[in-house]
């Protein structure tokens, strides 16, 4: 197997949407354009269209959501999406995905993420981990790694963690709906909150309140930060302090001094920024200072079907173009497991498997 795929690795910023499989999308929009609910060559145009700018890409976002909102395609994309991550050894899964409400079919948040946990559970080529392990006494710990099941044999396995996005279109009501729903679905895997969606669109301060909110009761937070020269909103998204932000393309002088003696970790998309034109290419990548300087980073795809990428292929990515060995990169891929959003039992099985990889690679 190629040394990149087979590597442990964790994916911490990963849109629902944005990982659906192209052919998926092709399938469900050229149903839809049978139906004539849509143009589908007007879709095929835009699906297969390689370089967009960002707000190309929010104008497919909206695209793709007229195709995928719907319970049973949820279910289905979110089983392909994890089957696809595991199937490349992404061993431990951070997926956002935004809540959305739709009257016409009798879709409210709550049904969109039970849609989603079930195709969680609808996974069959690898077993999921979805239970947060600190649920209190009666409820079973499971302390084995992926090499070593309970029974003996040898599965795979791949640890989720559920996101769930504030689309910056949204008011403070419907983004507070959104951390209540986090908040009573934590047991099935709900580990914290995003915000994302189109970064001209949208106050920091309508979010703030129920970001604040959400952190007060113990959900972790990351932030789409600097995907746009806005040194304001930055700036007060670094005071805020959240767990991780993704992007960081636009920062100045003052922004990355903040960022570096916060130690905030940051999520890093390589082919995203380089399709979406917001980093102009891979070699001015802030990605290398930040790795000079050992600031907390982790390689994610972002939107893998969007961006006809995948986890190994950052990772390959970011090895020829600056220039790191297959050990600097095991090591990058290890490292991630500190800027998790699950508890330290996951953290020490994720130690245990990339342990166990080093091992066989020696
Ligand atoms: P979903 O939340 O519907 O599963 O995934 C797609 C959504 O994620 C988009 O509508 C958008 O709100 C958000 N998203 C995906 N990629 C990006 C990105 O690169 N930047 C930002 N700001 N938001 C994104």
């Amino acid at each position: 197997m190629d040394w990149w795929v087979s590597i442990p690795k964790v994916e911490l910023h990963a849109h629902l949407n944005g990982s659906i499989r192209g052919s998926t999308l092709l399938e469900l929009a050229r149903g839809l354009g049978e139906k004539g609910t849509i143009v589908f060559s007007d879709v095929e145009h835009a699906i297969l269209k390689d370089d967009r700018s960002l707000q190309e890409v929010f104008k497919l976002f909206d695209l793709i959501h007229i195709v995928t909102t719907d319970h049973k395609i949820l279910t289905r994309i979110t089983q392909e999406v994890v089957e696809d991550f595991a199937a490349e050894n992404v061993v431990y899964l951070e997926l956002r995905t935004t809540p959305k409400r739709n009257d016409l079919i009798g879709m409210s948040k709550r049904s969109y993420m039970e849609a989603v946990v079930k195709g969680l559970r609808a996974v069959t080529t690898v077993e999921v981990d979805l239970a947060p392990r600190d649920l209190g006494p009666g409820n079973p710990v499971n302390s084995c790694a992926i090499t070593d099941l309970c029974d003996g044999t040898a599965r795979k396995k791949i640890y989720v963690r559920l996101l769930l996005s504030i689309d910056r279109r949204e008011t403070t009501a419907s983004a507070m709906e959104t951390v209540e729903l986090a908040l009573e679905m934590r047991d099935l895997g709900v580990a914290g909150i995003d915000l994302s969606g189109n970064p001209i669109v949208g106050e920091w301060a309508t979010f703030l309140p129920a970001l604040k909110f959400a952190r007060e009761q113990g959900l972790s937070i990351t932030l789409h930060c600097g995907e746009v020269p806005n040194p304001v909103e930055i700036n007060a998204m670094l005071d805020f302090l959240p767990g991780r932000i993704g992007h960081a393309c636009f920062f100045g002088e003052e922004e990355w001094r903040k960022l570096k003696s916060c130690k905030i970790p940051v999520e890093i998309c390589l082919t995203s920024n380089i399709r979406t034109e917001t980093i102009s290419s891979v070699d001015v990548h802030h990605f290398v200072d930040l790795y000079n300087a050992e600031h907390p980073t982790v390689l994610c795809t972002d939107d893998s079907g969007v961006f006809s990428t995948s986890l190994s292929g950052e990772y390959i990515l970011a090895s020829s173009a600056f220039g790191l060995g297959r050990s600097e990169m095991f090591r990058l891929a290890r490292k991630a497991i500190e800027f998790i959003f699950a508890d330290d039992a996951v953290k020490r099985e994720l130690g245990e498997i990339f342990e166990s990889a080093a091992r066989k690679l020696d």
